[in-house]
């Protein structure tokens, strides 16, 4: 442990086949240099720590390889090991952020005009190449313009939408992929093999989870949990170090808010909160969690979620308690409120009403249902009234549910069936005029009714009601 190195460093790949989730980059690549098609300019871009700059140096190394095999290079001969250890002399590498005036260009203009000194090709990898200034982009657009025949630029930026389109234009473009979390897990689990170091899945996952995406900073977190735990990174241990809550407690969350027990939540949530638990990441995770729910429910496929085994377990049989439309409505809370949240001055207080809401946002909507089933029989009693004969000998029993008897448990399905009862309603009133409309049989765009088959799901009670009133104006229905 004593000689133990930054993994991210000590584990970089040193091949195209050893690159995680770049396979369309990396093969594409691979093919040009077999091929002997290779651009005198690209452009990589994508997300910190996906290995943009990783890749750039790879291709410099098969570029000057002198034992290629195809495609990659060998990482034995002089050319190779040199690159890899950061001296080769054709080999420049520039962090556009802190060299990014017109002099670093001129400085790149006059290295460019030598032959390069041991390999074919001379390279310049610039990072972050959006950083650079207009004049220094002038500069450099004028070496893309004509570059010698050995000149190779590898530009880099986490932000290709501030590079001018002159400069673009003139480059092969790869766009990266956020690195997907198993295979980051993958690459926890063999480094820590490789280190001798026990790791539980579910420390894996939480890694790999941290990393965002980015293998650098997952990889950053791994050597964070070596320190602190040693040999043995256990779960318990690493959640406490980096003070990060129990992915149980979101179970608990999640049974408070299934219950509506404004009560329970609150005095659990502001238990944890005594113990100094961030509420960004409290935010997150309880977003996350209905995510998860929200998926297991609805594609019934636990795999699909960044999670272990264990939890992947729990999370389908607690989706078995909810319903589509309930995880849908509670995570479009969490969606509304996410940016006032963000820069909310009081993020606690703000996140307790925010989870008295989640409590009482399936309340409501059973509260709905059944307005929408007290207006439902309200309109039938007018309609009735008003067509009194000519609707039962139009109309059975059978044909028009009947209000109360409903089984459906949401206001859409509610609404949809309500809807389906004012268009058979519509249809005898046309027939009662002796015209057949062929509008009716859609149920679009009728001017009396609006769009009653909307398949827009009301998200609001305020916008529940409103298409209520809207349905069943029944004054304004007497009129006709
Ligand atoms: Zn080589």
């Amino acid at each position: 442990m004593s000689n133990y190195k930054v993994s991210a460093r000590k584990y970089r790949p040193q091949s195209f086949s050893e690159v995680t989730s770049q396979e369309f980059v990396t093969q594409t690549m691979k093919n040009a240099i077999i091929s002997g098609k290779t651009a005198h300019s690209y452009l990589l871009s994508g997300p910190r720590g996906v290995g943009k700059t990783t890749i750039a140096r790879i291709y410099a190394k098969a570029m000057n390889c002198t034992n290629l095999k195809n495609g990659e290079p060998c990482n034995k001969c002089n050319s190779c090991e040199e690159i890899t250890n950061g001296v080769h002399p054709d080999v420049f590498e520039l962090d556009a952020a802190s060299n990014r005036g017109i002099d670093d260009v001129r400085a790149i203009q006059d290295a460019a005009k030598f032959f390069p000194i041991k390999g074919k090709y001379k390279f310049f990898i610039v990072d972050e190449v959006h950083m650079l200034t207009q004049q220094a982009f002038n500069a450099l657009l004028k070496i893309l313009e004509e570059p010698p025949p050995y000149l190779i630029f590898i530009l880099a930026t986490t932000n290709p939408e501030k590079i001018p389109a002159t400069i673009v234009s003139r480059c092969q473009r790869f766009p990266l992929q956020r690195i997907r979390i198993n295979e980051i897990s993958d690459k926890v689990r063999e480094i820590a093999k490789e280190e001798k170091i026990k790791i539980d899945d579910e420390s894996v996952f939480l890694i790999a989870k941290l990393g965002d995406g980015a293998l650098r900073d997952a990889l950053g977190v791994f050597d964070m949990a070596v320190s602190f735990c040693g040999e043995n990174i256990k779960y318990n241990e690493l959640k406490s170090f980096l003070n990060i809550p129990d992915k149980e407690i979101y179970f608990n969350f999640s049974e408070f808010i299934r219950n509506g027990d404004i009560k329970s939540i609150l005095t659990y949530f502001n238990e944890l909160e005594e113990k100094g638990f961030d509420m960004q990441t409290f935010f997150n995770g309880i977003t996350e969690h209905l995510r998860d729910l929200l998926i297991v429910k609805s594609t019934s496929n636990p795999e699909l979620l960044d999670e272990s085994d264990s939890f992947r377990e729990k999370y389908s049989s607690e989706a078995e308690n909810f319903t589509t439309d309930q995880l849908q409505r509670l995570l479009k809370v969490m969606f509304e409120t996410e940016n006032r949240f963000r820069y909310s001055s009081n993020q606690k207080i703000l996140l307790e009403s925010i989870l008295a809401e989640l409590c009482t946002i399936n309340r409501d909507v059973h509260d709905l249902s059944e307005i929408i089933s007290d207006l439902t029989s309200l309109k039938k009693k007018s309609l009735t009234e008003e067509s009194g004969e000519e609707l039962n000998t139009e109309k059975t029993e059978d044909e028009i549910p009947v209000s109360g008897s409903h089984s459906s448990d949401t206001p859409e399905q509610e609404a949809k069936s309500t809807a389906a009862e004012i268009k058979s309603d519509k249809k005898i009133r046309s027939k009662k005029n002796g015209k057949e409309s062929l509008s009716d049989k859609s149920g679009y765009g009728d001017p009396d009714y609006g769009d009653l088959k909307s398949d827009k799901k009301p998200s609001k009670e305020t916008e529940i009601i409103e298409k209520l009133k809207e349905l069943f104006d029944v004054e304004e229905y007497k009129k006709e």
